[in-house]
Parts: structure tokens; sequence; C-alpha cells
């Protein structure tokens, strides 16, 4: 049910250090997922709102380049202190537009919080290098600089942690940022914009621009920005690499997943289980990183067993309420979607061993879907194949773990992977073989932290340096080298 209050709130941009109004009369709802309630109206904005903004950039990177480094730092200091000071009222505003489990909204803020608290160490990450004695009286300097106004665009499933990949190190970098967020999950990037002010940030350095392709698409034409962060679904992400990459952009485009856990005989099933259960279910199985396809290595049938009774006790309801982990898909159209593939993976043979369609008649205003498990799949089936971003887990047998490392070969994606097992053996050779960019042992979520590089491998990444760590920092600015003769 979709309840509109016709004193819903149309979202701003915001540009140069303001709130502006766009010009497009075209704009969506923002429904919380878990309840219908109208929370917003996101406006689409168009190309003239883009262009004020890029102005605005352009104009504000002339000063901020010119910043000293560490007045840059102590801004993202504040900005720092300021998400810790809002951390429980971020994590209920994520609850609220984007539906997941406040205890997964609160490590989402957290997660993004580490992203500025990595950014703030910019005086020693700017460093350059130097060589004194290169020839006879000659030494070498590099120095690094920033690229200019860059763009970053981010999907509705992390509204909180992924623009926090991004703008915090590009502007520590001296590079001015516009974020165009995900039209599904919008409020939360103006409350980071407010709190950027609040620590500081001169105007024209951050700026947010609504909307949907339009805005996408005059971002990857537009010839003063210089670099482009994505991060969504791989057609998309696809789409985004060529086209910044043909307009001479530099761009990281961060894609979509299938996350395989390959289950030994000798792991332990209670943890496995549980650890297979949230990486899974939690977020609605909405997560980059989530596990979405088991591979059972021997005859396991107990594993499995314990893993659908588990599936039956879930607590499914609105992220706010205690002891929920299955919260609602983000739009109802998504979850039609969800609901055909669902139709197609028994269509193509597969066991439907749990059906979670049973329980959306339970919670009507929400776009809920039960946990939903299929066993016995096979590595050419759509459910195998295909990011469904759902609750919905694929079971597949494997005779050894060479068989189930050639799923992950023939796998087109390759963000994460998991093993579970104490075999040391084992654990080399995933370690060595495993054909996916982050990996875990005996871990349900391996997503790295903000001092590492975070992104995976073939379609699940397109462009080179990825976000976060020294790979973040590599990408956000440019270097420069100096060769200097001193017996002149
Ligand atoms: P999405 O691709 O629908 O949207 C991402 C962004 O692209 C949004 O800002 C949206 O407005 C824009 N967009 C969508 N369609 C477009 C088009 N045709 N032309 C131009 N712009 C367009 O992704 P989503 O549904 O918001 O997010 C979920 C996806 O993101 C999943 O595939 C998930 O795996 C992926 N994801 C990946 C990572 C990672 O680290 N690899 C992290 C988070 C999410």
């Amino acid at each position: 049910m979709t309840v509109t209050k016709s004193s819903t709130k149309l979202l701003k941009n915001y540009i140069n250090g303001q709130w502006v109004e766009s010009n497009s009369s075209e704009n969506l709802e923002v429904p919380n997922p878990a309840t219908g309630e109208v929370l917003a109206r996101v406006p689409i904005s168009t190309n003239e709102d883009l262009n004020k903004a890029v102005k605005a950039a352009d104009t504000a990177f002339q000063k901020w380049k010119h910043v000293p480094v560490p007045k840059r730092a102590r801004i993202m200091f504040k900005f720092h202190y300021l998400l810790t000071q809002y951390h429980e009222a971020l994590a209920k505003l994520v609850v609220h537009e984007n539906g997941k489990a406040f205890n997964e909204a609160y490590g989402e803020i957290q997660r993004g919080i580490e992203c500025v608290e990595f950014a703030s160490g910019a005086p020693t990450h700017l460093m350059g290098e130097t060589l004194s004695n290169i020839a006879e009286d000659i030494d070498s300097e590099m120095f690094r600089y920033p690229l200019g106004v860059v763009g970053g665009i981010t999907p509705f499933n992390f509204p909180m942690m992924v623009p926090l990949w991004m703008f915090p190190l590009a502007i520590v970098c001296g590079n001015t940022f516009i974020l165009k967020p995900s039209e599904r999950t919008p409020i939360l990037a103006n409350r980071l914009a407010e709190l950027l002010t609040e620590a500081g940030l001169p105007e024209g350095v951050f700026n947010v621009v609504h909307g949907a392709h339009d805005v996408v698409n005059g971002l990857l034409e537009h010839e003063d920005i210089k670099a482009i962060s994505f991060v969504g679904s791989q057609p998309v992400a696809k789409y985004v690499y060529e086209k910044a990459a043909l307009n001479g952009k530099r761009v990281q485009a961060l894609s979509g997943a299938k996350n395989h856990h390959i289950v030994m005989p000798d792991a332990d099933i209670e943890k496995t289980v549980q650890n297979v259960i949230s990486s899974t279910f939690g977020s609605a199985g909405q997560r980059c990183m989530a596990c979405s396809a088991v591979v059972v290595v021997g005859n396991n049938d107990q594993f499995v067993e314990e893993l659908r009774k588990k599936a039956d006790g879930l607590t499914i309801g609105n992220g706010l309420d205690d002891e929920v982990l299955l919260t609602p898909i983000i739009r109802d159209s998504h979850r039609q979607k969800v609901l055909g593939i669902i139709e197609k993976g028994i269509e193509e043979g597969a066991d439907l061993i749990r059906d979670g369609r049973s329980e959306m008649s339970e919670l009507t205003d929400g776009n809920f879907l039960g946990a939903t498990i299929f066993d016995h799949v096979s590595p050419d089936m759509t459910i195998a194949k295909d990011e469904i971003f759902a609750p919905v887990l694929s079971i597949l047998r494997a005779e050894d773990l060479n068989e189930g490392l050639d799923y992950l070969r023939k796998s087109r994606y390759g963000n994460g992977a998991t093993l579970y097992t104490k075999n040391a053996h084992a654990i080399r050779q995933f370690r060595e073989e495993a054909d996916a960019g982050m990996l875990g042992i005996n871990v349900g979520v391996p997503a790295t932290m903000a001092f590492f590089p975070f992104s995976g491998w073939k379609d699940s990444f397109y462009g080179d340096l990825h976000v976060n760590g020294k790979d973040g920092i590599n990408f956000y600015t440019r270097k420069k080298m100096i060769t200097s003769r001193y017996d002149y």
C-alpha cells in the first residue's frame, strides 16, 4: 500500500553550498520499503541542474586545490566526529529509506566512518617519493595533484557506505565532488551534505544532484568532469565504464556479483549454517558481498537440512523491530522480477526446498519475500548464473573442491567467495585458485576495510584502481615528476 501525504517533501539538490530546487517537473516517490509510507519525493534533475553543479564544483576546485592538506584533513576529522555523534540517527534514516535491519544499518555507518578515518590520514597518504642522485647532481621527486571535478554515482543498497567510499578520499586529495545518489535512496545524501557543511567544508566542494539516467549521462559526457566512481548493477557498470573511458575520463565501475560459498565436509555445521544464513538473507540478500550460491562438497545432506531449518526460524519484518533479520526488497517492481526468476528455477528443474513466497501474504504493506532455497541447482541454470539480489539461495552439489572451484571459474562474476573448512591444504588451494577478488576463509561477508582496496574480478569490476586504500589515493590523484639538476 502506498500512503502519499500531500506535505511529502520534494528533495532539493545541494549546489555551491545552497539547497536548490531542480528545474525539472518530474519527480519520484521515495517509499519506505517496509511500510509503503512515502518519505519524500526525489527530483529527476536535468542537465541544466547538473551544469550548475559542475560550474560550482569547478570554481571551488580552483581554491580547494590550494588548501593545505592538513587543513583538508581537519575538516574530515570534524566530519568524522559528527558522524559518530549522529551514528544512531543516521542508521535509522538508512532503515527508513533502504529497509535493512537497524543493526545492519548501524554497521554500514560504522564502515562509512572507517572510510572517513582513512581519509583523515591524507597528509601521510599524499606524500610523494624522492630519490637523490639519480645521476650526478640530479634528483628526482614525485608529487601528487588532484584531478579536478569528479563524479560519484551510487546504488540503493548502501546509501551511506558507498558514497563514503568515494567523496572523503576524493575531497582530501584536493578534488571537488558531485554525488548522484540512487533515486531509490536519496535522503541520506542530503544529510551527508548538511554534516559536511557543519564540518566547515567550503561551498562547492561537495554537491548533490538527484536524478536518474540523464544526470548519469551528463556526468559521463561533461568535459569538466575528470573522473567517475560508479557502483551499481552489471549492465550499467559496463555502460558507465565504456562511456566514461570513451570520453577520456578516469573510471572505476564496481558491478554485480554472484558470490559462492564452498562448504567442505569437515566444516563446522552450526557455525557455517549461521554464517551462510546471515550472509544470504541479511539485508534481504541485497548486498554485493551476499552469499547467493552455496557449493556443498560431498554428500552433506545434514548441512542442507540444518540450513533449511534455520531459515524456517527467521523473523521477517520491519528493520526497526528487534530480532528481525529478513527485511524487505527495495521495490515491489524488483520483487516481481524475483518471483519470475523463482518460477524459472522451478521450470529449469531445481528443487525448491523452501518457498519464501508463502510469507508474502502475512506482511502485505512492505515488499517482503521469505527465505527461498533451491537445492540441486546445476551451474547452467539461470538461478546459478544470474545475480538475483534478493533472499534467494541456490545450492549446488560438488564432488570435491576442484569441482567447486570450477563453478567459480565459470561464473561471469568474481566479487567475493568463501570457503568453510579446517583443512590447511584446502584453504591454500582455495586462496590460490578461487577466481574472485575478495575471499573469506570461514567468514560469511569478507568485505575489506577502508585501508585495503575493495573490489572484485571479471564482470564484477570494470577499471584498474579499486576503491579505498592506496588504490583510492591513486585513483583520485595524478602524479607529477620533477627532475632537478643542481650543478648549473
Ligand atoms: P543500479 O545499476 O540500478 O543503479 C546504480 C546507479 O546507476 C543509480 O544511481 C542509478 O540511478 C544509475 N542507473 C541505473 N540505471 C541506469 C541507466 N540505465 N543509465 C544510467 N544510469 C543508471 O544498481 P542498484 O540496483 O541501485 O544497486 C544494486 C546493484 O549494485 C547490484 O547489482 C549490486 O551487486 C551492485 N553493487 C555492487 C557493489 C560492489 O562493490 N561491486 C556494491 C554495492 C552494490
